[in-house]
């Protein structure tokens, strides 16, 4: 291959890193200025460059820049710069992007798979460069973080996600694949944008989506095999459940949503136990939002709860109540409720507004997963803070703009006794002149190393008790010195661990069930995903 061409490779390129012997081996020599820089300066002008942005969005699209220019920079990038650099490429700002994706697009960074490609979609997978590929991040764009329906231009979601797979959880960037299905938006906005990228229809549901699905599962295994992990992102959660639980069974599939959020959060709030005391089953869980994020939490909490009590699951759920947009579920709502919901619904006469559920419940903690902002008032914090020396209280809603409360409002509401952590990051606050270090719940901690668990044991199917494993995994990982600043999470900078020990447990866990086929079993688990892991360091080319 000529330089030229070399130098527009963005999985080869380095860009002034070519050394002088390259330059000449690889018919590079005019095509660059003289210079040399090493990675390490090239990283130190890129931030330098990021920090003039002074719009989120335009810091977003100055790193998609550089992933489609030179992909070991922005991994190496990305990774020692973690925690600048996930609000960029991750939540909150890959919201904003999504909403604007159609008039940022620029070259296709994953496959789109619409109604116009039924009965064609092996052929459109072979379409894509890479032949070997571990794992997949799809989503159809209907619920997009708490943003609502944003059609095909949700494949800012899965090209994120899946640059942390790489960053976080070292898989190779080769070996990721994001896929957009587009069957169409309910978005009236983007129907009338002249400028939108999707098919300009309603979604089709019912059969015709099934079978869109179905295609796309099927070649999905016949393609890639039966060890590609599918993960499921932002559907909306009149599909999300069905889909998991129809393509468990015959597939290694996740839904992060459900899933992975569970996971995290269970693991806060194993972490939590330290600073707040007691045993878990000595706590009362309140939801505000009872969907995929709301019922996929309470139902790991009550797995967990009864195998540490050896309680029925039908008895533990009983510590757990959800609040959904009709207000408290109860008994009495039975028959109108959605099959997910229906575990929730215990006896209680039934109650509006969430201060009067919290009022009527008494929680310890308090989790928002509704993904409408600004819902945990100064009223429901203070009731929490009356009912609780030290409340917990989980602002689950993506992106800040949806948050329940700010890191701000929880401590100053609570009187600084609240634990707070939220899923979009939040800075430190100061509050009677001591500093409060908000935690951010977010399923980034779990996702990546899951996956490189299933991966590296070639798990062929997900277990519950895989998440379990990565939720004491993840609270393992929260050291004395984090819980002395009240977080509940560790610091993300010390990711790429963290995600080797989620991913040691996981793959434990895969071979204790037998559900792992790459065998024999390692002996030490952790150096076994260290070992596994994507380094972005370059490469000499010799
Ligand atoms: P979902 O399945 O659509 O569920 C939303 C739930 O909230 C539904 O039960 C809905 O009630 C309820 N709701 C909506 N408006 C409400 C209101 N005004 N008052 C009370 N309840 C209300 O969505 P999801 O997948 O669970 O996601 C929800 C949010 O969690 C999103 O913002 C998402 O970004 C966030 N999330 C965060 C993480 C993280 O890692 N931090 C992970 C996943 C999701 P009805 O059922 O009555 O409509
Ligand atoms: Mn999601």
């Amino acid at each position: 291959a000529s330089g030229y061409t070399l130098l527009r490779d963005p999985r080869h390129n380095k860009g002034l890193a070519f050394t002088e012997y390259e330059r000449d081996a690889h018919y590079l020599r005019g095509l660059l200025p003289p210079a040399l820089m090493t990675q390490e300066l090239q990283e130190k002008k890129l931030m330098h460059n990021l920090r003039q942005y002074e719009v989120p969005l335009q810091r977003y699209m100055a790193m998609m820049d550089l992933q489609e220019r030179n992909e070991r920079l922005f991994y190496k990038l990305l990774i020692d710069n973690v925690e600048e650099l996930l609000p960029v490429v991750y939540t909150p700002t890959v919201g904003e992007a999504c909403q604007k994706y159609g008039s940022i697009f620029r070259r296709p960074q994953g496959l789109y798979i619409s109604l116009k490609e039924k009965g064609k979609i092996l052929e459109v997978l072979k379409n894509w460069p890479e032949r070997n590929i571990q794992v997949i991040v799809v989503t159809d764009g209907e619920r997009i973080l708490g943003l609502g329906d944003l059609g095909c231009q949700g494949m800012g979601i899965p090209v994120g996600k899946l640059s942390l797979y790489t960053a976080l959880g070292g898989l190779r960037p080769s070996a990721c694949l994001p896929v957009t299905i587009d069957v169409g938006t309910n978005n009236e906005k983007l129907l009338n944008d002249e400028f939108y990228i999707g098919l300009r229809q309603r979604r089709a549901t019912g059969q015709e989506y099934a079978e869109l699905l179905e295609e796309f599962m099927t070649a999905v295994k016949k393609n890639y095999g039966e060890k590609v992990l599918v993960q499921f992102e932002d559907f909306a959660n009149h599909n999300a459940f069905d889909l998991l639980e129809k393509y468990s069974p015959t597939h290694l599939v996740f839904n992060d949503d459900i899933q992975g959020t569970a996971s995290v959060v269970l693991a806060g709030l194993l972490a939590a136990l330290k600073l707040v005391g007691g045993a878990l089953a000595d706590h009362k869980f309140l939801f505000l939002g009872a969907g995929e994020a709301g019922t996929g939490i309470a139902e790991l909490i009550a797995l967990e709860l009864s195998k540490q009590t050896k309680a029925p699951l039908e008895e533990t759920r009983k510590k757990i109540w959800l609040v959904d947009s009709k207000g408290l579920i109860v008994s009495s709502r039975k028959e109108s409720l959605q099959h997910f919901k229906k575990p929730w619904a215990h006896d209680h006469e039934p109650v509006k507004g969430l201060l009067d559920a919290v009022k009527a419940i008494k929680p310890t903690v308090l989790i928002g997963s509704s993904g409408v902002g600004k819902t945990f008032t100064k009223e429901v914090v203070e009731a929490m803070a009356s009912i609780n020396e030290k409340p917990l209280i989980l602002a689950l809603s993506n992106p800040t703009s949806q948050s329940e409360c700010t890191a701000e409002e929880a401590y100053t509401w609570s009187k600084g006794r609240a634990i707070f952590a939220s899923g979009s990051p939040f800075d430190p606050v100061e509050y009677n002149s001591e500093v409060f270090v908000p935690g951010q719940a977010n399923n980034a901690y779990i996702f990546p190393g899951f996956g490189l668990g299933l991966i590296m044991s070639g798990a062929i199917r997900v277990h519950d008790d895989m998440l379990l494993a990565a939720s004491e995994a993840l609270a393992a990982q929260v050291k004395q010195e984090n819980f002395d600043k009240g977080l509940i999470y560790p610091p993300f900078s010390n990711i790429r661990n963290i995600s080797a020990n989620i991913a040691a447990k996981v793959a434990a866990k895969a071979y204790e069930l037998g559900l792992a086929s790459r065998l024999p079993r390692p002996k030490d688990l952790v150096k076994h995903a260290e070992s596994c892991m994507y380094s972005p360091v370059y490469r000499s080319y010799r």
